[in-house]
Parts: structure tokens; sequence; C-alpha cells
């Protein structure tokens, strides 16, 4: 076993300020993707240890919705400060866990810090209404309100940010949380604990539990104290999540799975298409809910497209997260490998052409090359299917109006790109694209200033921007009479 790289890495669940073991002492290994290694335990909790960690947290809630918006501003800037001054060790816990490369565990650390003190500066802005009243002898006035305990469930590709869209509103409304990291990255979960608890946020305002998903889920969507679960994920887990939420009415935010389409018509800055092209399919490893899943590229600049785009996949340096340079780490297991795997061999099937990679990496393990095919078609798996993984379909269209509606054909609505140096197209085509984000002639959208969230079965809800807060916020209508005015 690896030495805990720093008093982050957390092995046990925080409940009302208390470290604890799961009741039985059963636990789950954590492994290094990197190495195979494992790098620790986390407690294998279940119902039990969820129902007193919502117990805390509503216990907690009593006296954390008095505080003011200018307490709860200054813990998150306390909170964001403590992440920046620890980016470093952090940084590192998460590629140790994920695989992710060294910049992009930097770069997402530093995104959860943004969240944060977005959500500080958020705090300060939660304003109500009043309304001119049909009534000369009374006054309306609609103010907002903390929802109370809110439950959070997150994956493994972003243990940091994800958690940082949900602790950062929370608190800043005066909510307070239990929380359940993904099985496979639970220490940056749980670093979320420990760093609330050396800044100083009250013990119960932040829980975190680990263990069994199923058990940890079904108490945290039917307690009657949970008010409000947000989860990020895939949305057959979303779907269910809402089923169970339904039997005591909580609010639900989903954020779930993508099928991002990437647009490039003959009129775009090719260099500039291919940059982005690289950005949006390659971050973390392609195992990103906003990473291209199909790329649709128009027949005149198709095989310079296919060229460049090839040449760039094939340059990446491949290895271990917390190597100099490396750009692409490993995938998280062996399913996902083989995943990618049923992928390729579909799309050759097909007849798609594997123009760059196609391979396991020869550093073994879950490494992964970062492929390319071409000649992609609608009958291949990949146009339906999430593929969580390196591989970079590109379709050839004629026209506007096929690529467009090829992008739309899926059940799916998180983001989509496209490349074009034509204002007219450009509004033509954000306005056709049925999707929750659109990033035209940028590959890389996400900042706390904006809203993120998706349409269709992509999700309900949005995290970051002014939006953001809403979901952890009641509204109060108060109507107030006898006045003698
Ligand atoms: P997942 O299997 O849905 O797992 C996500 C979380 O749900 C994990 O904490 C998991 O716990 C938990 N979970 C699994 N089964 C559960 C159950 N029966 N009840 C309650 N919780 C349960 O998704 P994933 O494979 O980790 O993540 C990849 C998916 O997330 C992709 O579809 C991706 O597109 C989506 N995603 C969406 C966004 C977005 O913002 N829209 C962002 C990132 C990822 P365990 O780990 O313990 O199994």
């Amino acid at each position: 076993m690896l030495q805990k790289t720093s008093h982050f890495m957390r092995e046990a669940n925080l409940i009302g300020g208390q470290w604890v073991q799961a009741d039985s002492g059963a636990t789950i290994d954590v492994i290094n993707p990197a190495t195979g290694l494992k790098l620790g335990t986390v407690p294998k909790s279940g119902k039990a240890e969820t129902t007193r960690a919502i117990e805390a947290a509503q216990k907690a809630f009593e006296s954390f919705k008095k505080t003011t918006a200018v307490e709860r501003s200054k813990m998150l800037r306390a909170l964001h400060d403590a992440m920046m001054d620890n980016q470093q060790p952090l940084a590192e816990l998460l590629t140790m866990e994920q695989g992710k490369s060294l910049t992009e565990s930097k770069g997402e650390i530093a995104s959860s810090a943004a969240y944060i003190l977005w959500f500080a500066e958020e705090a300060r802005r939660i304003y109500g209404d009043v309304i001119p009243s049909p009534w000369g002898d009374r006054r309306i006035i609609v103010t907002k309100e903390p929802t109370g305990v809110i439950a959070a469930i997150t994956p493994w590709n972003f243990p940091s940010s994800m958690l940082a869209r949900k602790i950062g509103p929370a608190i800043a409304a005066g909510c307070t949380a239990v929380v359940k990291p993904a099985s496979q990255t639970p220490y940056s979960g749980l670093a979320w604990g420990a760093l609330c608890e050396e800044v100083g946020i009250p013990a119960g305002v932040v829980n975190v539990v680990t263990g069994s998903a199923s058990e940890i889920g079904k108490e945290l969507t039917t307690h009657p104290l949970v008010k409000k679960i947000t989860f990020t994920g895939s949305t057959d887990v979303g779907k269910m999540l809402i089923e169970q939420s339904a039997s005591t009415v909580k609010k639900v935010s989903m954020e779930l799975g993508g099928n991002a389409p990437f647009l490039v018509f003959d009129d775009a800055d090719l260099d500039r298409a291919v940059e982005g092209a690289v950005t949006a399919k390659y971050r973390n490893s392609g195992q990103t809910c906003v990473c291209t899943n199909r790329f649709f590229v128009q027949a005149g600049i198709y095989d310079r497209f296919v060229e460049k785009f090839a040449k760039a996949s094939g340059a990446l340096k491949v290895g271990p997260g917390l190597d100099d340079g490396v750009q692409q780490g490993p995938l998280i297991d062996d399913k996902a490998v083989e995943k990618v795997e049923e992928f390729i061999a579909d799309a050759k099937a097909k007849g798609g052409k594997v123009v760059t990679g196609g391979n396991r990496h020869e550093l073994g393990g879950t490494f992964f090359q970062p492929t390319v095919i071409s000649e992609a078609t609608p009958e291949m798996n990949f146009m339906k299917d999430e593929i969580f993984g390196p591989v970079a379909p590109i379709f050839r269209f004629e026209t506007e109006e096929e690529a467009v509606s090829m992008a739309n054909d899926t059940e799916f609505g998180l983001a989509c790109y496209f490349y074009t140096s034509d204002l007219g197209r450009a509004f033509r085509v954000m306005e056709g694209l049925k999707y929750g984000m659109v990033g035209v002639n940028e590959g890389l959208i996400t900042t706390p200033e904006a809203p993120f969230g998706g349409v269709k079965e992509s999700g309900i809800g949005r995290e970051g921007g002014h939006q953001g807060i809403e979901d952890y916020l009641d509204t109060k209508y108060v109507c107030i009479g006898g006045l003698g005015l």
C-alpha cells in the first residue's frame, strides 16, 4: 500500500463533526488506476450511517440557517483560500485516485475553488421581491429561505469539482449537506470534509459518507428530512433517483449523461477547430460528460480536418498522471477499456477506418491510445451511446440542415460545439441545436459564471451562474393585511 499523500487523505466518514468508520467495520479498497495498486480504504457504509448523517445535518441546519449571508460568504472565501493554498497536495490526491494528469488535476482544484468563490459572492445576492399589491390595505413580499438538508451524489470523473458546485450553493444558501462521493474516487470528496473542518465551517454542515451506492442512495432519496437531492452521474442512475425521490416529493437537480456533437463547417478556421477538437475530446482521457462523442465535418474540409486532427491526437503524451508533461492518463478501470474496444470493433465492422490509435497503449494497464476513426456512419454504436474514452469518430456531412439534424438525433442534450466563420450560420446553428450549452468556435466553455446543465435526458436544473443557487432556496410569499392603511 502507498503512503498517504497528505492529511487530506481521510479514510473515514465525516458525520456531525466526527471522523468515523462504518458500523460493521467493512471497507472498500481504493485503487490507483495508473499503477493498479491499492491506495487505501474507505468505510463501506449503508443505511444506518446515512440516517445518522442526515440527522446530524438537520441538527446543524437549525442554527446554520440563522447565520447571516456575510458570515456564510466569509466561510466560503476561507474555503476557497484553503483550497488554493493546498492546490498541489489536493491535485496529487486527485490524480492518484482518478488518473488524470497533474496539470488537469490542478485545473480541477482551481475550478473547484473558483466555484466556491462565486457562491461566496452569490450568498450576498439572495434577493426577494416586493410586489405591488392589488389590495389597498395589504402588502406583498416574497422571501427566499434555505431549503434544508440537501443530499449530493457525485461521479468519479471530476471527484472534486462536481462537489464544489453542490457544496458551494448549499452553504451560500444556508443549507446543510450529506455527500456521497463515487466509490472509485472517494478521497477528493472526503477532502471537502477536511477542508470545511479546517476553515471552521460548523460541525454537521457538511457530512461525507462513503459505501454502498444503492443503500446510501435509497436512504438519501427517501428520508423525509432530506429536502433536495442533487446528482451528477449516468442517466440510468439519475432516472432511478428521480423515481425514488418522488415518494417524499424532493426537489431534484440532475446532471446526467451527454452525447456531445462537434460540427466543423467548410468555412471554419481549420487550425482553431483542430485545437478545440483536441480539448473537447481528450480532456480526462475522454471521460467527461461534455467530451465530444461525435464529430460531424463538412465534405469540403473533411480530409484536411481528419489528417490534422489525427496528427494532433497521435502526438498526445500518454502516461501516469504524476509524470511530467503527460497529457492523457489511464482510463478509470478495465471495464472502461473494454467498452472503448467494443466501440472500435463495432465501427470497424461497419466500415469505419482507424486513422490513428485503436489499441491499448504499450504502457499496459488501462492506458489507451488516442484514437481517431474516419468514415463514421449513424449505424455505429457511438451515434447513440456515450463513449467515455479517447475515441473520436468523424462523420461526413454535406449540408447545414443535415448536420444539425444528425447532431440533434439523440435523447441527450448537454454540450455541443461548432466551428464556422459565417455569422448568420453561427446564429442559425446555435438556435437549431437542442442543447443546454453551446461552444461556438470554442471547445472548452465551463466557468462558474455561466449556467452548466442539460436539456432532454441530460438533466434538470443548472449549476453555476446566478441560476446555480436557486434550487437550494425555497420561495415564500407573504401577504401582510390589517395594516389600516
Ligand atoms: P454513475 O454510475 O451514475 O455513478 C455516479 C454516482 O452515483 C456514484 O457516486 C455512484 O456510486 C452513484 N450510484 C451508482 N448507483 C447508484 C444507486 N443505485 N443509487 C444511488 N447512487 C448510485 O456514473 P459514473 O459512471 O460514475 O459517471 C459517469 C457518468 O456521469 C456519465 O454518464 C457522465 O456523462 C455523467 N456526468 C455528467 C455530468 C454532468 O454535469 N452532466 C458531469 C460528470 C459526469 P458508486 O461509485 O459507489 O457506484
